[in-house]
């Protein structure tokens, strides 16, 4: 072989050869190594001598995925597969998103990350702990890859519904941005997924001897935001256009942390701000339907955490553009909490996150009194308590709006305030329902209902792709804002008829690349771009995304 072809075979395989380079997941190609890359790169004799196609490896790999009898035993295959060739895995994953995505997302990922001490095989992300405070340089230094882009950090507070599940945490992250690379197109290697260790509260966690975390309760004080901090400054030092994505924090540091870094640097909080846009969009979608306009309803949430607040902070953006003040925008919210309308007047101090949305009014201690009282348009199930929308507060409501629109975010399907079934029959084929898990089609007298699945992974990446791509310099509400807006959009009227107000989610990857050309352009107009404006935004960014095919080596 040349000096010259040996030099630019090299420079594509990063220099390995042979089993090296089969052991590499980024390259390795297993089967689908040519009769040629085999010859040059000393493979001949380590694979079974057939050539075979990505198309045929495919069908392989789908086959043994079919045999996995649980939901868990499917996801340690992918993840296997992962860590074998990320190239057949992402394409396995993008071919068939819609039927993966509860497996390497939720709600199997919050299995994995139960049993993350018993599933752990390779590294899939870096485990940052209270211990390594002062080298968090030298950690991010021992990663493999050196352009990151985005990176998902958790500390494992408050993992999916599961609570406090400190260092297992990590299986959020990986999944999260496993979904950034199949949604979006982001290269994998520009990924960095994060679990800060800083401890747990859960003490079956704590009493088992093979939990792979910290074995102390969760840090509180000073030495906690001393490591975020850390993480942030050096994150932000190795890669200035590094977008951070916090994840699966307590209520407390997710709203504390975001105050504090979203003036300077670019953060985003998927659990509060994707929320919020992803049900924007669906409100959008569903007044597409009623032809009525945000300002023209009364919306009561039922639940006033992250979710909650999340999404009232998007829809009064909404308001704001629709020319309200902040203050009008405020009086059209209710929140209901556990315990009850949540207002000034209640005794005792309100969270600091409840504080903006609390009204000047009494104390009304259901969610049934503030429906009669209210006459809300639009109901919002965000409580992670599920039946709470009742047949006599589906009724009453009903009873005072012509359709109404009734989301029960909770997840999983077991927690949602009330079943797609429930809503449509209760409100006599009236109501506009969506879900934060997926329901099946109900027909009720004959009449069709594909129910909406708000899954924040219409968002998040496409968001993501919008922010990397514009260099953005902080993450505004607005570009979350016009991030609904292009989701909303996107919904074809043949599912509006369908009472569907958001659009299949094997249609995510076109959704992202609308989304990231709706962000990326409301990043440019406010002139916090890092990166300058291209001719063809969309052109560009489609030439940006990784596609999962293997580069020819030789
Ligand atoms: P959270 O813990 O931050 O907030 C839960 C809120 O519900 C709190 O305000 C709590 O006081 C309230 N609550 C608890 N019990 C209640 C009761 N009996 N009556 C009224 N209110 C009650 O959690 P979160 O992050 O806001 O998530 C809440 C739910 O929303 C979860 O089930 C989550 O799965 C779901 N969610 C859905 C989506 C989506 O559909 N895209 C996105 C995020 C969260």
């Amino acid at each position: 072989m040349s000096t010259a072809k040996s030099d630019s075979i090299n420079s594509l395989c990063e220099g390995k050869r042979g089993v090296d380079l089969l052991n590499n997941p980024r390259l390795n190609k297993g089967t689908a190594f040519t009769a040629e890359e085999r010859d040059g790169l000393g493979l001949r004799g380590l694979l079974p001598p057939k050539y075979i196609m990505i198309e045929e490896q495919l069908e392989i790999v789908s086959e043994n995925y079919g045999y996995k009898k649980t939901d868990l035993d499917k996801f340690i295959y992918l993840i296997g597969l992962l860590d074998r060739n990320e190239t057949l895995f992402y394409r396995l994953l993008v071919e068939n998103l819609e039927e993966l995505m509860p497996i390497v997302y939720t709600p199997t990922v919050g299995l994995a990350c139960q049993k993350y001490s018993r599933i752990f095989r390779r590294p899939r992300g870096l485990c940052i702990s209270l211990r390594d405070r002062g080298r968090v340089d030298e950690l991010l230094s021992n990663w493999p890859y050196q352009d990151i882009r985005i990176t998902v950090v958790t500390d494992g507070e408050r993992i999916l519904g599961l609570g406090d599940l400190g260092l297992n945490g990590m299986g959020i992250p990986v999944g999260k941005l496993n979904l950034y690379v199949a949604a979006a197109g982001i290269d994998p290697s520009k990924t960095l997924p994060v679990c800060l260790d800083v401890g747990t509260n859960n003490e079956e966690l704590r009493e088992d001897p093979l939990y792979l975390g910290l074995n102390q309760p969760r840090e509180r004080g000073p030495a906690y935001d001393e490591l975020v901090d850390e993480f942030i400054q050096t994150v932000r030092t190795r890669w200035p256009y590094c977008t951070i994505q916090f994840e699966d924090f307590g209520n407390k540091n997710a709203f504390r942390l975001l105050e504090k870094y979203r003036d300077t640097v670019p953060v985003l909080n998927d659990d509060i701000q994707g929320t919020g846009a992803v049900t924007l969009a669906g409100l959008l979608g569903a007044l597409r339907i009623t032809k009525q306009s945000l300002a023209d309803q009364r919306i009561v949430f039922l639940g006033a955490g992250e979710a909650g607040i999340g999404i009232a902070e998007a829809i009064m953006t909404g308001l704001c553009e629709e020319g309200l003040t902040e203050e009008e925008a405020k009086q059209r919210f209710w929140h209901v909490d556990s315990k009850g309308l949540v207002t000034h007047a209640r005794p005792g101090e309100l969270e600091p996150h409840k504080l903006l949305f609390a009204r000047n009014e009494p104390p009304v201690g259901t969610l049934g009194g503030v429906v009669e009282n209210v006459h809300p348009t639009i109901l919002l199930g965000v409580s992670g308590q599920p039946g709470l929308f009742n047949q006599m507060v589906v009724r009453t409501m009903s009873r005072h709006v012509e359709r109404p629109i009734i989301f029960a975010l909770s997840n999983p399907t077991s927690k949602a305030e009330c079943t797609a079934e429930q809503a449509y029959s209760w409100s006599d084929g009236q109501a506009i329902f969506a879900s934060g898990s997926p329901f099946d089609p109900v027909t009720i007298n004959g009449r069709f209902f594909r129910p909406g699945q708000g899954n924040n992974a219409y968002i998040f990446p496409g968001v993501g792709l919008g922010v990397i791509m514009s260099g953005a310099k902080r993450i505004t509400n607005s570009m979350f804002h016009q991030a609904a807006k292009a989701l909303a959009k996107a919904v074809p009227d043949s599912l509006l008829k369908e009472v569907s107000v958001y659009p299949r989610q094997s249609d995510i990857k076109k959704v992202s690349v609308d989304i990231a050309v709706a962000v990326a352009r409301e990043v440019y107009s406010l002139g916090l771009n890092g990166e300058p404006e291209p001719d063809d935004l969309e052109a560009h960014i489609q030439d940006w995304t990784w596609k999962p095919e293997y580069t020819p080596y030789v």
